[in-house]
């Protein structure tokens, strides 16, 4: 891994004026974020008069997407009606029940909580933290989106890659993740559709997951922040919604969907029998009471982004669609490239035929030609594989520009 600005600190270190300096902590020298940590190279670049194309963070605000206004409406009217305080832990009443209602439309019954978070990056931070100890391991997909493996780090617990097959639309192969089970695998964790590959599981897979967690007694846990975003006629099926036995939380929140990501609004799902989840969720709900509440005003925006208008949807997914048709065509025609279509969310995840490991040559590939991606190696994949991730949010002629550059100096690297 290529490190950005992260340096090694003994534990006993001081500062040029002799005086003791504040060590962090040795969990903390494991956190790698690409997605951000890249953006450091970028800085520099900047500095120096480059002018950057910043295809490296899933923000569509960044790019020409725009929140639906009957959400700041909402959010807006709740603040001016004095909604500023702290709210539940679990979260604001209306807002659990609109997700109760929608989780309930796509097939997940036998809900045991809905919890409110600060984004779905805290309810899975929530989730994974109430579940396991150090030593144990989830099975987690590579290529995944780095919060996962970050969080595993901070809490002591073991990443136990799966491979998602690329030659096989980057789905999981239920095989490969059997195989690696042990007796100290707590939990499988599912990104669908997928960040950074773009892949969307098919039901059959998903059977196949979750009669693996039914023989194994695991956990899944689904991130399905992405289900809106769907490219073109497949369905996005909730693993939640195939079985009544097995013990499930699923991730969800506005920020892709609805458009909102600086909101920090999301929220996780525990479903199942109550006999298999009951200690575990009681457990969440401890980290969720310690932690106070998700931003109060802001989950007033729930119930409308779910409720309301959803026409901003088909627009979006419209648009994405074709930045992606013009970007993997483009990406295809490059000698030494290969990308399989993204089915879902707004990120490709191409394939490098070299030699040289995607760490050093994706920041050199940057350096030259301007255009930010994130290397595959932070992201995971198998040994001795290259790739980069591309975000597919910037205008088709922006990203016909960035294909062009990227096309030029694979033809002479340098
Ligand atoms: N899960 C996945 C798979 C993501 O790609 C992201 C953001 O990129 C998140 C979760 C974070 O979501 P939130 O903004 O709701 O914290």
């Amino acid at each position: 891994m290529t490190f950005y600005g992260h340096e090694r600190l003994s534990r006993k270190s001081f500062g040029k004026t002799g005086k003791v300096m504040i060590v962090p902590s040795r969990r903390s020298e494991n956190i790698r974020y690409a997605v951000r940590d890249i953006v450091l190279l970028a800085d520099e670049l900047v500095r120096q008069g480059k002018e950057i194309l910043y295809l490296n963070i899933g923000d569509p605000l960044k790019y020409d997407f725009e929140t639906p206004p009957h959400m700041i409406e909402a959010t807006l009217e709740a603040m001016r009606r004095g909604a500023n305080g702290y709210a539940p832990s679990t979260g604001v009443d209306e807002a659990l029940e609109a997700i109760r209602i929608e989780a309930n439309r796509k097939g997940i019954e036998q809900i045991r909580e809905i919890y409110v978070t600060n984004g779905a990056s805290e309810a899975i931070e929530l989730a994974l933290t109430a579940l396991v100890n150090e030593g144990e391991n989830v099975l987690m997909p590579y290529p995944i989106y780095p919060l996962y493996t970050a969080l595993a780090s901070k809490l002591g617990a073991e990443v136990n890659a799966y491979y998602l097959d690329e030659e096989n639309g980057w789905q999981p192969d239920p095989a490969d993740l059997e195989a690696r089970v042990n007796d100290r695998t707590r939990a499988i964790v599912l990104i669908n559709p997928n960040n950074p590959t773009g892949s969307l599981c098919s039901r059959e897979t998903l059977m196949e997951i979750v009669r693996l967690a039914r023989e194994k007694g695991l956990l899944i846990l689904c991130d399905e922040i992405y289900d809106k975003i769907i490219l073109d006629d497949d369905e996005h099926v909730s693993i939640a919604s195939l079985a009544d036995d097995v013990p499930f939380v699923t991730f969800n929140g506005i920020s892709k969907s609805y458009l909102a990501c600086g909101w920090r609004i999301g929220w996780g799902i525990v479903s199942g029998p109550e006999e298999l989840v009951g200690p575990y969720r009681q457990a969440i709900m401890k980290y969720a009471r310690a932690r106070l509440c998700a931003n109060s005003p802001m989950q007033y925006c729930i119930k409308p982004a779910l409720q309301g208008p959803q026409d901003h949807l088909q627009e979006m997914n419209a648009k994405i669609r074709a930045r992606r048709d013009l970007a993997v065509g483009k990406l295809n025609e490059i000698p030494g490239i290969t990308c399989v279509s993204p089915k879902g969310a707004f990120y490709a995840h191409p394939r490098l035929h070299i030699d040289e490991p995607d760490e050093t040559f994706v920041p050199k590939m940057i350096r030259e030609t301007g255009v930010l991606v994130v290397h595959g190696d932070g992201f995971g994949q198998k040994e001795g594989q290259r790739h980069f991730r591309i975000v597919l949010l910037p205008t088709e002629e922006q990203l016909g520009q960035a294909c062009d550059k990227i096309a030029a100096f694979m033809e002479s690297p340098g």
